[in-house]
């Protein structure tokens, strides 16, 4: 068996915070060898741990606005590999959803992010992706200087529907942003394949 399709069915099978999990496991995550674009999220909300297809929400149909990549090539794995913090839904909150399990992405994300060979361009999607990644606590200004992290990240907020309070706030983003990420997103998948 080709090393990614095991390593997907070894996390399809994780259950090393299940104890913590209130709907149970079920682990959410999309990738292939020849994933060139990856995009690091959050966690699965409970619509997406229902369905088990990852970013089939609100939240999904706006990142895939912003990027401009159709639904063929954001479910194709040999183009985009969908890996959040945490695979799991990690059930509700006070104020919306728990964060994602803190166990997940230290236990994964090296193992997943190294059989993508491919791999040119990576979005981290809200705080939680880029405080791992970047080491950054504003996510304003992170995205705003998203020039600043290298060729290889581009940071996001998170799509979710008060990204449109955000972007009010923040006309900037629809302006300069957005425009960048989606040349990023073509090049990365090379050129008019999305
Ligand atoms: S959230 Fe991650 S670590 Fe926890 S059970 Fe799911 S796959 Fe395993």
């Amino acid at each position: 068996m080709p090393r990614a399709e095991a390593l997907i069915d070894e996390i399809r099978a994780c259950r090393v915070c299940a104890g913590a999990l209130p709907a149970g496991p079920r682990p959410v995550v999309q990738f292939g060898p020849a994933s060139r674009l990856v995009i690091i999220g959050q966690a699965p909300g409970s619509r997406v741990h229902e369905s088990g297809v990852p970013w089939q929400d609100d939240s999904g149909n706006r990142l895939r606005e912003w990027t401009g990549i159709g639904s063929a090539a954001f479910y194709d794995p040999a183009m985009v590999a969908l890996v959040p913090m945490g695979f799991c839904y990690p059930g509700k909150g006070r104020s919306g959803d728990l964060p994602p399990r803190p166990e997940c992405a230290p236990l994964w994300h090296d193992r997943v992010l190294a059989t993508l060979k491919d791999r040119r361009l990576t979005l981290l999607v809200g705080g939680h992706a880029q405080s791992y990644y970047l080491k950054t606590r504003s996510l304003t200004d992170t995205v705003r200087d998203f020039r600043a992290h290298g060729a290889g990240f581009f940071p996001l907020p998170h799509p979710s529907w008060r990204s449109g309070i955000w972007m009010k706030r923040n006309p900037w983003f629809e302006r300069d942003v957005v425009p960048a990420l989606r040349d990023a997103v073509r090049r990365a998948l090379g050129g008019d394949r999305t």
